[in-house]
């Protein structure tokens, strides 16, 4: 099922730990993305941005930058996560567990 959100204007930083919020949307779904979000574009270069879906909750959705800076509502696959703290932010980043390897 597809949800429509909306980018916000203002992309402060996370609070909950996460260095950006890729890295809070990769340690909450424990992948990675390839393509943007939005259900009509294929575009890889993608990065985490702060929406709020229909029901005004802030969420992290990876899209590219043409459609972060829509202005107008994304239809996009269901693959946001919320901008709340979550039980994955305590595990370490992706990027530091690459480096320790
Ligand atoms: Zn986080
Ligand atoms: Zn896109």
């Amino acid at each position: 099922m597809n949800h429509e959100v909306k980018v916000l204007a203002i992309q402060s930083e996370p609070s909950c730990g996460c260095i950006n919020w890729m890295d809070h949307w990769e340690k909450a779904t424990n992948g990675k993305r390839v393509t943007c979000s939005n259900v009509l574009c294929y575009s890889e270069d993608i990065s985490a941005k702060l929406v709020v879906d229909e029901r005004g909750n802030q969420m992290v959705i990876p899209l590219c930058e043409d459609c972060a800076s829509q202005s107008g509502y994304l239809e996009v696959a269901e693959t946001q996560v919320s901008a709340h703290k979550l039980p994955s932010c305590n595990i370490s980043s992706f990027v530091q567990m690459d480096k320790s390897k």
